[in-house]
């Protein structure tokens, strides 16, 4: 969705509110595309706050499926957040002010473009099912939640290992 911002840099004071979408289904986040499943639409402040600059401010609510960083258990994470951005004539003129570019087009201010760059800095930091999920077991894949699988999980971790040996070394001092 673009929005023509021609018209408020034009005159000063004006205040626009629209509704506005986030049009696509996914976001990409480090390379990896998370669906979202829902997504309420965004009433999004447009003013011009004189000296050719135009504040956008609004909030956003969305919810995206994720897995828990644990034991990889499908999730629904809501996101919430508020946005504020300013935006200068000037640097929509001048190549140098490159911070406007990536969602600006001329004059038009690309609306998914923004929004989704501010859903990657809102982006949920850690994704666990519960705070003391338990996770998978690394040799037989079981949800740990659900039991202990009895595996010897201490063979496949190499920096474990090492641990290991320096135990080993030390007892064999102490028999010395
Ligand atoms: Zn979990
Ligand atoms: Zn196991």
């Amino acid at each position: 969705m673009l929005i023509n911002l021609t018209d408020i840099f034009q005159s000063e004071q004006k205040i626009i509110e629209q509704e506005v979408l986030f049009t696509p289904d996914e976001v990409v986040s480090f390379g990896e595309t998370v669906q979202i499943v829902r997504k309420e639409p965004s009433i999004m402040k447009l003013s011009n706050e004189g000296k050719g600059k135009i504040a956008v401010t609004g909030h956003m609510d969305l919810t995206l499926a994720m897995v828990c960083d644990r034991c990889l258990k499908p999730m629904e994470v809501p996101v919430s957040f508020d946005y504020e951005e300013h935006i200068t004539e000037d640097g929509l003129t001048n190549p140098e002010d490159a911070d406007e570019f990536f969602y600006m087009d001329g004059f038009k201010f690309d609306v998914d473009q923004y929004l989704g760059n501010e859903i990657l800095i809102n982006w949920p930091p850690k994704v666990l099912c519960k705070d003391d999920c338990k996770g998978i077991c690394k040799v037989c894949g079981k949800d740990l939640n659900l039991g202990e699988c009895g595996c010897d999980d201490f063979v496949p971790d190499p920096r474990m290992a090492v641990i290991k040996d320096i135990f080993n070394i030390a007892n064999a001092d102490k028999e010395v």
